[in-house]
């Protein structure tokens, strides 16, 4: 009893000491049924700043229990300088699954050294992280990956050394074979899935761009393009298939790739926003802000890639905000494709600031965060993408909308001109009628010339001969007219003809008929409906209205009288116009030989 209580006492305090802990006290247990843990909460670290410590120092400290827990259980220390030193103890009590396999599920680690001390003072040593060549990895695949002999029942001491310019981020996994084998598919589809809809969008686009041929596309595949290097280098893809041999690469294309992807997507912005013609010193900005990436990716060559990876990170930022400002002030100015833009550098500053702390260990590691760039950039490039379709359908609206302006334009021209060349048809038509007009008419009196009166006359005999009517010819001569002229000149004597013209005339108008100047001093009037009584009396009524007033002239007063011949075409009769004029002057002659100033009515046929 004593000497069990004494044993029993040795073991507890043995427990304490460092070498017997190796006996019984273990950090992780893994029993039987279980597939994966998650080693950070059972980390102890410490961090050698100067990376002073050789292996044996490290060995000392885990011994002498001079290691901490990781800092709120975080396994994010942003960038920093040195060697990290992480430990744990793990004892295997599940038989069936001796060789279990770590994992570091954050490719970009520089050096990462694992060392495991069996109880017999056995140390083995794996290298793995992206400064040594990919093949060395126990299972080819892109996290760094030990596969590691626990036998069961057996404490074993883990011990990992990290050394990295990039950040410093230790999710160290264990996982029995099988399950890291489903586990890692999994992320394989995710991240299939991911690159896919990169290509596919790419692939779209491309086509777009080639047969749209607007720069804006092209940028956008740039840009695309551009981030998908970043990324293919982030999840450790690029160090996996397009670098697998060169570390130099593994670390420089972070920064590097992300300065072209800011070039693509400020270049992008410029374009998709035509901010030279709509914000132009919101383009001197994004210029600026391009030129800073240019020369910033170019010293990226040279700089360290602990400097130059949470430069070029931070200045992510600075890029996106400069093209939100951009975006809204162009938005707020009425252009509304900037819409989708907006919303879509809004979810891509979402996951990369999710991204960003995280690195920076602000923000815890989960799905959301690990994967914020991934998730966030899907979506601003699908909105994007939209967001281009949009541009392109608000252009061909308004290619629309100036095509139909100017067909309205052509249209309002055609009726113009078309109205314009009916008015000068109008007045080429009231040219030619004045014209035919004048052609009918006598230049002194106005009155109708001998042809038309022929032409007129041959109209109204036959309508008369249709309507059963008379028609009267009445053929008037001035008396004496050549001693009118002798004595007052042929000034007066024309005045004359026009003041007997308007006489005439107005005698007539009553009687619908037609009026001309014969020739000379003679007029001829044509009568329709009137008989020989009716005709008489017209005849009688001119003879007064020329014989009853004096034709004033300057001084003179002259007294003009006329002989009228006056012959009726009976009803039904047809006549030449000839004949009928014939007869008419006839009785015109009767009228001068019974003395003029006088009517004689033409004897019945
Ligand atoms: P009668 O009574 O027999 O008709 O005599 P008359 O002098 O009127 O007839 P005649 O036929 O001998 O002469 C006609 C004159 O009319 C001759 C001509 O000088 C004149 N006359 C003809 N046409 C015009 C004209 O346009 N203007 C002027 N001033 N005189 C004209
Ligand atoms: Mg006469
Ligand atoms: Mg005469």
């Amino acid at each position: 009893m004593r000497i069990g209580l004494a044993g029993w006492l040795l073991l507890v305090v043995c427990g304490w000491l460092p070498v017997a802990a190796a006996v019984e006290r273990a950090d992780v247990v893994l029993l039987p049924g279980l597939a994966e843990v998650g080693l950070a909460p059972h980390l102890r670290y410490h961090h050698d700043a100067d990376a002073l410590d050789d292996t044996a120092m490290a060995w000392q400290r885990v011994d002498t229990g001079a290691m901490a827990p990781l800092p709120d259980g975080a396994d994010a220390f942003g960038f920093q300088r040195g060697t990290f030193w992480f430990h744990t103890r793990v004892v295997n009590r599940d038989p069936d699954e001796p060789r279990w396999m770590l994992v570091q599920e954050y490719p970009l680690s520089d050096e990462i050294d694992v060392l495991l001390r069996y109880p017999d003072g056995r140390i083995v040593r794996h290298a793995g992280g992206d400064h040594r060549p990919f093949a060395s990895r126990s299972v080819r695949y892109r996290h760094p990956n030990f596969s590691l002999d626990l036998p069961p029942g057996e404490p074993v001491d883990i011990l990992v050394r990290v050394r990295s310019q990039s950040s410093m981020q230790v999710p160290l996994q264990l996982y029995t074979p099988k399950a890291f084998t489903e586990v890692s598919r999994d992320a394989q589809l995710a991240i299939g899935l991911y690159y896919g809809i990169m290509l596919a969008l790419l692939f779209y686009n491309l086509v777009l761009w080639l047969s749209l041929r607007d720069a804006s596309y092209f940028w956008y595949l740039c840009h695309v393009t551009a981030f998908g290097l970043v990324l293919f280098t982030l999840n450790g893809l690029g160090f996996e298939y397009l670098w697998p041999g060169s570390p130099w690469l593994a670390d420089h294309m972070v920064p590097i790739s992300i300065c072209l992807a800011l070039v693509a997507m400020l270049q992008f912005s410029r374009t998709f926003l035509e901010l030279p013609r709509r914000w132009p010193r919101g383009n001197l900005l994004l210029l600026a802000l391009m030129a800073f990436f240019v020369l910033f990716g170019i010293a990226s060559v040279w700089l360290p890639v602990r400097i130059a990876t949470p430069v070029a990170s931070r200045a992510v930022l600075l890029g996106v905000v400069g093209i939100v400002i951009a975006t809204i002030v162009v938005l707020r100015d009425g252009y509304a494709p900037a819409r989708l833009l907006l919303l879509a550098w809004s979810m891509f500053l979402l996951g990369t600031a999710a991204f960003t702390l995280l690195a920076f260990g602000v923000l815890p590691k989960n799905f959301a965060t690990e994967y914020g760039v991934q998730i966030g950039s899907a979506l601003e490039m699908l909105l994007l993408s939209i967001a281009l379709g949009h541009r392109y359908a608000a252009l061909r609206h308004e290619n629309q909308r100036i095509t139909a302006e100017a067909n309205q334009k052509l249209e309002r021209k055609v009726a113009q001109r078309t109205q314009e060349v009916r008015s000068t048809l109008l007045q080429l038509e009231e040219a030619h009628a004045r014209l035919r007009d004048s052609s009918r008419r006598d230049g002194l009196t106005g009155l109708y010339n001998r042809t038309w009166f022929h032409e007129a006359f041959r109209d109204l005999a036959q309508q008369a001969q249709a309507d059963a009517h008379p028609l009267a010819v009445l053929m008037i001569d001035l008396d004496h007219f050549k001693s009118i002229n002798d004595r007052h000149g042929h000034l007066a004597g024309d005045e004359c003809l026009r003041w007997a013209a308007r006489r005439i005339g107005r005698i007539l108008r009553a009687h619908d008929a037609l009026l001309a100047r014969f020739g000379g001093e003679e007029f001829i009037a044509a009568l329709p409906g009137h008989d020989m009584a009716a005709a008489g009396a017209v005849a009688e009524a001119i003879r007064h209205s020329l014989g009853d007033e004096p034709c004033v002239v300057g001084e003179a007063r002259i007294r003009v009288t006329a002989s009228i011949g006056v012959h009726v075409v009976g009803p039904g009769r047809a006549r030449s116009v000839d004949d009928a004029l014939g007869i008419a002057d006839r009785a015109l002659y009767a009228a001068k030989a019974s003395g003029r100033d006088c009517v004689a009515l033409a004897e019945p046929a």
